[in-house]
């Protein structure tokens, strides 16, 4: 977005309450890397240079990648900076940080989607033996007790970590609600190549069905291992980890899983069976055929003839609870009335409900690849000129 202004020429700050690039350096457990490939880190007037564009990076890569963007831009950042309040002014908005105050006429929300990790309810019942933690508190498998661990949620985070941690010797139960499956390639291409290509992540805000629920959508269940591994539930089976269903409740130290893994696991099957269609169907049109291999599907995922329903968290067998049940923003220094019944900001694909007032970086806020990195490019494009608008407006 920074970028995006200073092109206009529009005087701006960036207030960062850390470091540049925060959320990689302090948010992220130790092995993760990028599930997007290299090539796929694009950012307005910079694009990855290393010799290995098909790879994913770590976080320290990530780190320096997205450090040295700012530079190479000269964002004006002003680090160590929290923002504690935004409130309306006569003309605009006035900023409150720790450090100092500024009055501004327009306001970029930047400050991530992905802020706090969501921990249901039924968390309360844990027994206290057990260990808890979040993606944000999970480090590696070394620093889990020994014993048995049971991941709650399914998604690109649930899945790595379920993988990493049942590799270590702990045993995982991995509690398995609505997901979205997806091989990491498809005939000798990166899944995220297909997506791209066909347009699948350009898909807008306002061509999809019902934007609701897309932009509750899970992540995909992917990670962007060097030895480009699937992260599907059957590559899970294959290394020992026991699927449940649905962790529906905590009754009495015992855990109740929903009965609908079946169910959930054909969904997912289905999905990516159709986002197959699509992409073939894609490929077709583009005479891809002859220069990529044929199609083909997937085995569909192998579920247990009968999955548990209950498991008794006093036992000792479960030692440890990772919550990877989803994040979200934190909005808690806004005070502009501006949040619906679920704390999300509403907005009109990134245009806030308070005038002058933006967001970026929010899932499908105006494309699929909105929450992406490389979705800013295209969604701090749109927005500067909506901003550069609403700045020429007269009073
Ligand atoms: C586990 C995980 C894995 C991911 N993997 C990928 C991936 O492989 N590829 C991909 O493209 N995307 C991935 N994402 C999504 C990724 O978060 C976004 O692509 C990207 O970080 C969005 O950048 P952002 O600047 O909008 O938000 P953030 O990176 O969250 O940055 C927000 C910044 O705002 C700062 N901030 C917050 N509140 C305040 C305040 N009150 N005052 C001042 N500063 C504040 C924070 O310190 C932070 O630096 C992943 C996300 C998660 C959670």
């Amino acid at each position: 977005m920074s970028r995006r202004l200073s092109e206009r020429s529009i005087d701006h700050v960036v207030l960062e309450r850390s470091e540049v690039a925060n959320s990689w350096r302090t948010e992220r457990w130790d092995s993760l890397r990028l599930l997007t490939p290299n090539w796929q880190c694009r950012l307005p007037g910079h694009s990855y240079q290393g010799d290995d564009p098909d790879g994913y990076m770590t976080m320290p890569e990530v780190v320096d990648f997205i450090t040295g963007y700012a530079k190479h831009i000269a964002a004006p950042v002003r680090t160590g900076t929290t923002v504690t309040s935004v409130r309306r002014a006569d003309d605009g908005y006035l900023v409150s940080t720790d450090n100092d105050e500024w009055e501004c006429r327009t306001v970029v929300l930047a400050t991530g989607a992905f802020n706090v990790p969501k921990v249901p309810a039924i968390a309360d019942g844990v027994p206290e033996a057990i260990a808890t933690l979040t993606p944000m508190t999970y480090r590696n498998p070394e620093a889990l007790p020994e014993g048995g661990v049971m991941v709650v949620g399914a998604s690109a985070t649930g899945v790595q970590i379920a993988h990493e941690v049942q590799r270590s010797g702990r045993p995982v139960t991995l509690a398995v609600g609505e997901h979205v499956r997806g091989p990491r390639d498809y005939r000798g291409r990166d899944i995220h190549w297909w997506m791209d290509a066909a347009g699948v992540l350009d898909e807008r805000y306002d061509e999809v069905d019902d934007i609701v629920r897309a932009r509750r959508v899970p992540s995909m269940q992917l990670a962007g291992s060097p030895e480009r591994a699937n992260f599907d539930l059957n590559a899970l089976t294959s290394t020992g980890v026991t699927l449940v269903g649905r962790l529906a409740g905590i009754r009495d130290g015992g855990a109740q899983f929903s009965g609908s893994l079946r169910n959930k696991c054909e969904l997912a099957d289905l999905k990516l069976n159709r986002l197959l269609d699509t992409l073939d169907e894609w490929a077709t049109a583009n005479g891809l055929d002859d220069v990529v291999p044929p199609p083909h599907r997937f085995q569909p995922t192998v579920v247990p003839e009968k999955s548990l329903l209950g498991l008794d968290l006093t036992s000792g067998v479960i030692k440890t609870i990772i919550w990877a049940t989803g994040f979200r923003p934190d909005y808690s220094w806004l005070d502009v009335p501006v949040l619906d019944a679920k704390g999300l900001v509403r907005h009109d694909g990134g245009v806030v409900d308070s005038p002058g007032m933006y967001l970026i970086g929010a899932p499908f806020l105006r494309r699929r690849k909105s929450s992406f990195i490389d979705g800013a490019c295209d969604d701090a494009q749109d927005l500067a000129v909506e901003l550069a608008a609403f700045l020429d407006r007269p009073d």
